[in-house]
């Protein structure tokens, strides 16, 4: 790693959103000295995809986080959750951004009630309805939303989408698009537990075209951890 330039592009990548906008550091594969980096260059939130490597590297951090860190961080979870691993997730996760079903809503619920934690939660859609991905099929969203909102333990702050991955970003337009207008459609139904807060979509290759569409939270691994 080389530390100057990391920091570089932490502070590019931040100056170039709008305030509103929050980046979350895609930190899958990285280790954890690129992650103390990044956040002493201001990054407040960090994505992970797995468990098993967000608790490993939350147990490497620990000591860093509580004693050495510069301000608090928010762990996001952005890959998708296993109903056997709600548990574990519930104690690593500050927010899930990859509910995609009742039953996996209903699993974090319940390790939420045993330990007495409201789990911030962002809907995911599959917005390219591609059979190979996860993601609640954009038709079935509002009602899924509502089933979450109901949940004691669950609070659906916005939704989150990967789309189709394309070589030209424009072409991933028309999918963030059309989770934008759902996430409008659900906010104007003032659903009971459920705040369209948060809009989550945009990597490295999309992000620009993902904040023109709307979105509130970008999710960047390549373009900030790049060697
Ligand atoms: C890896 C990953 C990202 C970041 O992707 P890059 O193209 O490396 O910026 C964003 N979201 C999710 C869910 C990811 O798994």
């Amino acid at each position: 790693m080389n530390k100057e330039s990391l920091e570089h592009r932490v502070r590019a990548i931040k100056d170039s959103l709008p305030p509103t906008v929050l980046l979350v550091a895609a930190a899958k594969t990285r280790d954890a000295d690129e992650v103390t980096v990044a956040v002493d260059a201001g990054i407040t939130a960090i994505g992970y995809n797995y468990i098993q490597e967000a608790e490993a590297k939350r147990e490497q951090l620990r000591e860093w986080e509580t004693t050495a860190a510069p301000h608090p961080v928010q762990w996001h979870l952005i890959g998708h959750l296993q109903r056997n691993k709600a548990k574990k997730a519930v104690e690593l996760f500050d927010i899930i951004e990859t509910i995609d079903s009742l039953r996996l809503a209903e699993a974090v619920n319940r390790q939420c009630a045993a330990v007495g934690k409201i789990m911030p939660v962002l809907i995911e859609i599959n917005s390219g309805r591609e059979s190979n991905k996860t993601g609640a099929p954009p038709a079935e969203v509002p009602v899924l939303v509502r089933q979450v909102a109901a949940l004691s333990h669950l609070e659906v702050q916005g939704l989150m989408t990967m789309g189709p991955r394309f070589g030209d970003p424009e072409d991933a337009r028309p999918y963030f698009s059309l989770t934008k207008n759902l996430f409008d459609q659900l906010a104007a139904e003032n659903i009971p537990g459920a705040q369209m807060k948060y809009l989550s979509m945009g990597m490295s290759n999309s992000y620009q075209i993902a904040i023109e569409e709307g979105a509130n939270i970008v999710r960047i691994g390549t373009k900030l951890f790049q060697n």
